[in-house]
């Protein structure tokens, strides 16, 4: 928490009193604003009240005295329609910016410098990624946004402060000023269309990432999808724009079609790192990752040898593909926070030799559209409410055991893969389903599964069990 002065003496309004809108509330306060901090929830009023936070009601305040209403990400701006407090604050001719853009305004003149990273899938994985890269060359480095901490809950801007923040693309929505140092887009799938409505909006509001870019500035963009390839297309002079593709090489721009990282530009290779057999990058989608996390670590100054060593050291992102522990040559695998079937296919995608934990509350079609990916499943070790119908897409295809339970199935899959034969086996959680039927949520899934894959037999973890 530090102070921001950028609104010295003049009235902010903020609403949405949740962790970051608490946090930013005070480094305005701290800075000498007058904060008119609100919620239409009552308890997180209350909340904010016994935190110390003054609190007004906004509906008896005037919007034409305000600076600025400072919006919590999560309240509607545009879609399905704007909050009351957006209405009245472009009523008054207000600006509605978000805690993100504050941080960004309170960091101009002191030096320190913005990697910013959006996208509809890659998000957190990139970011981490890059903040254990530039950590890893020595940079002082916090990492934070819609990932972790809340920005004003990070360190105070230095000169030689390197700030990694993942933005959603609502926090992007909030930020009218955004001109990261490196700006990052990942890749753009539908998502989130209740929140932002057409698909052109949605892509609309991330492209922004790079609109107010300046010189000097670097702007890294996944190409492998025609809206982001759209959005590399008219970014026209300011930033250096480098193009990311995982599906062709590239002549101009960081490529890695098999595996093996290049930066290549005007057909001239400056770099090239072996992204294969990195315990933490294994699959295509990580490649994009590893390839957006290196364009960014060298437009920081790192060397590429530095950034290969480091991302070799990457332990990855808990629940994700996440390689948590090892007996004898089984790994095993938390990919917990697959809860569906698009994500489970990323990790099926990554493996060959696979005991297969799959199961919970399932989406619809369930894990029918991964079957092309049925010949690398050993078996699979089917729990929670979809093991029926999963057991009905498996049958005839793949040999599969009712486990009910996690700990029924981490016994079976484990004994199994301890017994076969092939080469690099797996136990795999990457159940395709939602977990409330056992779990409170994907977090607690993966944790237990940590936990009772730490009680097996000669197992080495790699993690400390607990995300
Ligand atoms: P986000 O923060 O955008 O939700 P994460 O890094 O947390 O993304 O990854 C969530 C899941 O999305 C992963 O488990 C994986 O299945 C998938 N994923 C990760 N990176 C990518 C990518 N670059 N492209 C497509 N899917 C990805």
């Amino acid at each position: 928490m530090f102070a921001v002065t950028h609104f010295k003496g003049k009235r902010v309004a903020m609403f949405g009193l949740a962790r970051s809108g608490i946090s930013c509330a005070r480094a305005l306060a701290l800075g000498g604003a007058e904060v008119l901090a609100w919620d239409d929830s009552e308890p997180a009023v209350e909340k904010a009240r016994a935190e110390g936070l003054q609190v007004t009601n906004l509906h008896t305040v005037d919007f034409k005295t305000l600076s600025a209403l400072v919006l919590s990400p999560g309240v509607p701006l545009t879609h399905p329609e704007p909050h009351w407090t957006v209405v009245k604050a472009r009523a008054a001719g207000v600006e509605v910016i978000g805690d993100t853009e504050v941080f960004a305004r309170a960091m101009q003149g002191t030096g320190a410098r913005m990697v910013a990273i959006t996208g509809t899938n890659g998000k957190s994985t990139t970011t981490a990624l890059i903040g254990h890269v530039l950590k890893a060359a020595g940079l002082d480095v916090d990492v934070g946004g819609n990932i972790g901490q809340a920005v004003f809950n990070l360190r105070a801007p230095t000169r030689e402060r390197v700030y990694v923040l993942e933005l959603s693309s609502f926090q992007i929505d909030l930020m009218p000023g955004l001109s990261p140092d490196v700006g990052i887009l990942t890749n753009l799938t539908p998502d989130h269309l209740d929140r932002h409505g057409a698909m052109e909006h949605y892509a609309a509001v991330k492209s922004r990432m790079f609109t107010k870019q300046r010189d000097g500035q670097t702007a890294l963009v996944g190409v492998d999808d025609d809206w982001c390839s759209g959005i590399a297309d008219h970014i026209h002079g300011g930033p250096d724009v480098r193009r990311v593709s995982v599906v062709r090489a590239l002549d101009n721009g960081v490529s890695a079609p098999d595996g093996i990282l290049r930066d290549v530009r005007d057909g001239a290779v400056s770099a090239e790192i072996d992204l294969r057999g990195m315990p933490s990058l294994r699959g295509r989608h990580n490649w994009q990752n590893a390839c957006m996390a290196y364009g960014a670590a060298r437009a920081m100054g790192v060397d590429a040898k530095v950034i290969a060593e480091a991302m070799r050291s990457f332990p990855g992102l808990a629940h994700r593909m996440q390689e948590i522990g090892r007996a004898g040559q089984v790994a095993f695998v938390n990919d917990s926070k697959a809860t569906n079937a698009d994500a489970a296919e990323k990790a099926l995608a990554s493996y060959s030799n696979i005991f297969w934990i799959a199961g919970g509350i399932a989406k619809t079609g369930g894990i029918e559209p991964l079957s092309p990916y049925f010949p690398r499943v050993r078996k699979a070790y089917l729990i929670g409410v979809a093991a029926a119908d999963f057991a009905e897409s498996l049958k005839g295809k793949v040999e599969f055991e009712m486990c009910d339970t996690l700990a029924r199935a981490v016994q079976a899959a484990a004994r199994d893969a301890a017994a076969s034969d092939g080469t690099e086996p797996v136990v795999l959680l990457s159940p395709a389903c939602a977990s409330f039927d056992q779990y409170k949520n994907f977090e607690v899934r993966g944790d237990a599964f940590a936990e009772l894959v730490a009680r097996l037999p000669g197992i080495q973890m790699t993690t400390e069990g607990k995300s």
